[in-house]
């Protein structure tokens, strides 16, 4: 089967330049002559190919270096002040997008507010309404690079599809082929856990971590795997849906929205406590330290649930750090973190006790995310050659 080509691959560059622009990305300032030493490109291979990128003003020299032998050496690194991409947040209510350049530095916002989201066209023409707006307050257009988008639901990103889109229930939602037509930049989708699994991993605290495992209980429950650096999608990318490990039964055995009952999500987040105890978060954390006993005995069990169901992750992925996040665990930072964080050693094998647990407290903002997406697609070799292959 021929692939059809898109705006995206007429940007795809050689391999070779590929591998050149990840390492000065990853680990510039660096030289001509250590970019021809870790690459295993000759001299003048490297040459040609940074040679293009400083046209292309992708790349900048700094000042020259002594050399203990022959010529000083030109530091080289990426120029991410004058480069710059879109990110777009797609929520049920809201469609909020940022521009910033590859230093993360926003340059510009723009917002729609809704009541609801009619269907696919009204969310895309939402979406292009809010891009344009962002065009429009571009230093240079010529240096966009490109456009992520972080939708919360399930995501085809391959396809650049949404499956689930949030308050549309299953009807897909094309945007990647729709907006590269429109826009002739490359068009980038992902869940939102998955994006913020991606960004710890390349400039957070997941950063030099291989393994790992991303868990946000917020509004629902997300889940990223991070295995050998990449990110585990599921032969339907729906991998790591965490939130409906089946955690109650009995007296608590809820219906979840997915079909099936006693999902972690029906009482593990802020949608759950909703639907199945009509409370909000805020009233639930209230109530779980009253005088009620009924609250602390329904806390007691949510907390053992997630104890195990993240001791059974850790035991089955061996990852080397798990994060937790979301406003959920926020809530119970002083109770829910450290009890799993103190009980979860007893829990898995020995062989499996390296695992480092972290809570991230403060998520970047989703546009912020988003942008990080197309940053990965332009420097990651991986990547680049999984999706234009
Ligand atoms: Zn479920």
């Amino acid at each position: 089967m021929t692939r059809e080509r898109t705006p995206s691959s007429k940007m795809m560059k050689s391999a070779n330049q590929q591998k050149v622009l990840h390492l000065i990305f990853s680990e510039g300032p660096i030289s001509r002559v250590e970019l021809a030493e870790k690459s295993g490109l000759t001299q003048q291979t490297v040459t040609n190919i940074v040679n293009r990128l400083l046209q292309d003003d992708i790349v900048k020299e700094g000042e020259p270096a002594e050399s203990p032998v022959g010529r000083k050496r030109v530091p080289l690194t990426v120029n991410a002040s004058s480069l710059y991409a879109i990110g777009i947040e797609v929520a049920g209510k809201y469609i909020r997008g940022a521009l910033h350049n590859f230093h993360y530095h926003r340059l510009g916002r723009a917002e729609r507010r809704i009541q609801k989201l009619q269907d696919g066209s009204h969310a895309l023409e939402l979406i292009q309404s809010v891009i344009d707006e962002l065009l429009e307050q571009a230093p240079d257009p010529e240096r966009l690079k490109g456009i992520g988008l972080s939708v919360q639901g399930l995501v085809d990103s391959g396809q650049g599809v949404v499956l689930r889109p949030p308050g549309l229930g299953w009807t897909p939602l094309s945007l990647r082929k729709p907006l590269e037509s429109r826009y002739g930049l490359p068009v980038y989708t992902e869940n939102d856990v998955n994006l913020l699994s991606l960004y710890e991993n390349m400039n957070g605290c997941l950063a030099g971590s291989s393994n790992n495992i991303t868990l946000k209980f917020d509004w629902g429950i997300g889940g990223a795997i991070m295995a050998d650096n990449r990110l585990i999608t599921g032969s339907t990318f729906v991998a790591g849906e965490f939130g409906h490990y089946k955690s109650f039964s009995g007296e608590d055995l809820y219906t979840c929205h997915c079909g099936a009952a006693g999902c972690l999500t029906t009482l593990a987040s802020i949608s759950g406590l909703s639907s199945n105890l009509g409370m909000s978060l805020e009233a639930f954390e209230a109530d779980c330290f009253s005088e009620d006993p009924s609250y602390r005995e329904i806390f007691n069990k949510v907390q053992d649930a997630i104890r195990l169901a993240v001791g059974n992750l850790i035991t089955f992925l061996n990852p080397d750090h798990v994060m937790i996040t979301g406003r959920y665990m926020e809530a119970f930072s002083d109770t829910l973190v450290p009890d799993l964080f103190s009980s979860i050693p007893s829990l898995v094998p020995e062989t499996c006790r390296n695992v480092n647990l972290i809570h991230l407290r403060e998520m970047p903002e989703e546009t912020e995310l988003a942008v990080g997406l197309v940053i990965k697609h332009m420097f990651d070799p991986v990547l680049q050659v999984r999706l234009h292959s």
